[in-house]
């Protein structure tokens, strides 16, 4: 299981040699090591805070193609990301939900008629679209009922086209569950620190510290991959001073109004005033919008969001849309930063998004760049690497076709079946039907465990209003390393960004006594717990 009971036997008996270590529990990461276990290599993947509690927490949660790579001219990126969108959507259909996209084009936008339309054929082409999924050019008069919050003066038409939504770090949660599943072992709160090298010269192992228990351990492999996210080259200076392509920062930050403040009604992507393409993505109750992206030298742990960002955001959306919103309308944030391969006189939102694996001296692979939706083609390209290493595969198996844990729908018609009869099972214990819808689009197959576990305290006795999110938890702490408050409410269930409305002292004392209970916290963590949590929930509406 990937859970952190009986944390220090697992880890006691973790005494082998890898074929492969891979540091960082980021997508990257976790892709890394869905690929290599699903080839039959023996690997460990270790994360320093919580999985996906770096950039893969803080993306804009769209499995996209990159419409806005086509201006750059990166047709060989969009081929392929665009492709991948499907093959995410197929094998994720719980987590990664198709989202109609609405393109509105102004006179004097950086966009024109022909040009949109050429845009969203070559992204059709390019990205293999099925045919009921293809670009509809629209007039200004439909594109005025589509979406009638626009403003309408240089309106001139638009067009429709389809993404697709996920939530990053589940995403990330569940490829690691599925790599678990293929025999990956997989660890938060372990930092690696140093690299171990054999007589040759070659990396051979890494230096780590259980950030629990604050003990060294050392671990041994044959190879040993640098998946870091922003901290790549901070990972290639521990084994030498990095040669050659180096890492810029990028920071992006994204704002959560209330849905009644900008009750659009559908997903836009709409120009800025400075060239750039920014989008507003409607979600139960409320809309989030983003994103930014500006130099950024500052802490990796937790870029803020400052008050420019804010009035940036602000300002591109009622220059778009025909509403009223200020600061103090938002109800959370996130800011997250993109590993971006540096190129001279090029500036932030020039950067290419693309990946780029480097190879040091002693051995040690480091990969950067990149997108979410890339990440199965990433962590091919970072497993051909350690093979020309002269590390064999014992399969043949791909993750092209791997259903990640819980997905396992052939089609939206099973997904839509599926809900209704959790539904209907869940009348008897008082389960709104809005929580089944989200717990499937969370967890979708694996919901059946949680109702389960709602069964349970329903049988012993414990009915309340809170029981349904007691058992939600259960299931993260037993089946997702869930150790703190923060990885609950904020990667496993983006609470904190997308339902604030349920976060209240009771609860968090409630929730954060059932995970120090699980997982026999001291006094002093449960403290610590609590206190990160609400530290991440002041700092999400506070703008510096
Ligand atoms: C604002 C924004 C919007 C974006 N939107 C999209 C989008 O909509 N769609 C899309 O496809 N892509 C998007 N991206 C890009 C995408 O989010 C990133 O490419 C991706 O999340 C990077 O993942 P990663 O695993 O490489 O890095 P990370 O997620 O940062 O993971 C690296 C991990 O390494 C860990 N680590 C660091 N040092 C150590 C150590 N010493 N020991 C152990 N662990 C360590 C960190 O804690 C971290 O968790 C966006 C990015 C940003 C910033």
């Amino acid at each position: 299981m990937l859970s952190n009971q009986n944390r220090s036997a697992q880890l006691d008996a973790l005494r082998e040699t890898f074929d492969i270590i891979v540091v960082g529990g980021g997508i990257t990461g976790a892709g890394i090591a869905l690929e290599a276990a699903i080839k039959g290599f023996r690997v460990l993947l270790i994360e320093k805070n919580d999985f996906a509690s770096g950039t893969s927490s803080r993306s804009t949660k769209l499995i996209h193609g990159g419409l806005r790579y086509l201006k750059q001219l990166e047709l060989k990126l969009v081929h392929e990301v665009a492709r991948e969108r499907f093959v995410v959507y197929e094998n994720a259909r719980h987590l990664v939900r198709p989202e109609k996209m609405l393109l509105p084009i102004y006179r004097g936008g950086s966009l024109g008629v022909t040009t949109t339309t050429m845009a969203l054929w070559l992204y059709d082409l390019l990205g293999g679209v099925q045919k009921k999924e293809k670009k509809r050019m629209l007039n200004k008069h439909l594109v005025e009922e589509t979406e009638p919050l626009l403003n309408k003066e240089n309106l001139l038409s638009g067009g429709l086209y389809v993404e697709y939504r996920t939530d990053d770090a589940r995403l990330t949660i569940e490829v690691l569950k599925t790599a678990q599943t293929k025999g990956a072992v997989c660890f938060n709160y372990i930092e690696a620190q140093n690299f171990k090298y054999g007589a040759d010269g070659r990396i051979n192992g890494v230096e780590a510290v259980d950030k629990i228990t604050g003990k060294n351990i050392v671990f041994a492999s044959s190879i040993v991959i640098n998946a870091a996210g922003p901290w790549v080259d901070i990972i290639r200076k521990k084994d030498e001073a990095p040669k050659g392509k180096k890492l810029r920062l990028t920071k992006g930050i994204h704002l959560v109004f209330p849905y009644s403040k900008i009750p659009i009604s559908q997903a836009l992507y709409f120009d800025t005033n400075d060239g750039r393409m920014m989008f507003a993505i409607p979600r139960q109750n409320i809309t989030y919008v983003g994103t930014t992206d500006t130099f950024y030298d500052g802490e990796k742990e937790n870029p803020c969001v400052s008050k420019e960002d804010v009035d940036y955001i602000i300002d591109n959306i009622t220059k778009t849309l025909q509403v009223s919103i200020h600061t103090g309308d938002i109800v959370s944030s996130w800011s997250g930063l993109r590993p971006l391969i540096y190129e001279e006189g090029k500036s932030a939102s020039e950067l290419s998004r693309k990946d780029e694996i480097f190879i040091s001296t002693s051995g040690l692979i480091s990969i950067a760049g990149g997108k979410l939706t890339g990440y199965r083609k990433m962590a091919e390209q970072v497993i051909q690497m350690v093979e020309k290493r002269g590390i064999n595969r014992k399969t043949d198996a791909t993750t092209h076709r791997q259903i990640l844990v819980g997905g396992h729908f052939k089609s939206e018609d099973e997904l839509s079946a599926y809900i209704e009869r959790k539904i209907g099972e869940c009348r008897q214990i008082e389960i709104s039907r809005e929580q089944v819808v989200n717990w499937v689009y969370r967890y979708g197959s694996e919901t059946d465990c949680i109702i389960e576990k709602t069964y349970n305290f329903y049988n012993k006795g414990i009915r309340n209003r809170n029981v349904p999110i007691m058992s939600e938890l259960m299931y993260c702490i037993e089946k997702e390393s869930v150790y703190t408050l923060a990885d609950f409410l904020i990667r496993r269930t983006a609470i904190l960004y997308f339902e604030r409305e349920k976060i209240t002292t009771e609860l968090c004392q409630i929730l954060n006594s059932i995970i120090g209970e699980q997982l026999g916290h001291s006094e002093t963590e449960k403290a610590d717990s609590l206190r990160e949590f609400e530290e991440a929930y002041r700092q999400s509406i506070l703008f510096e």
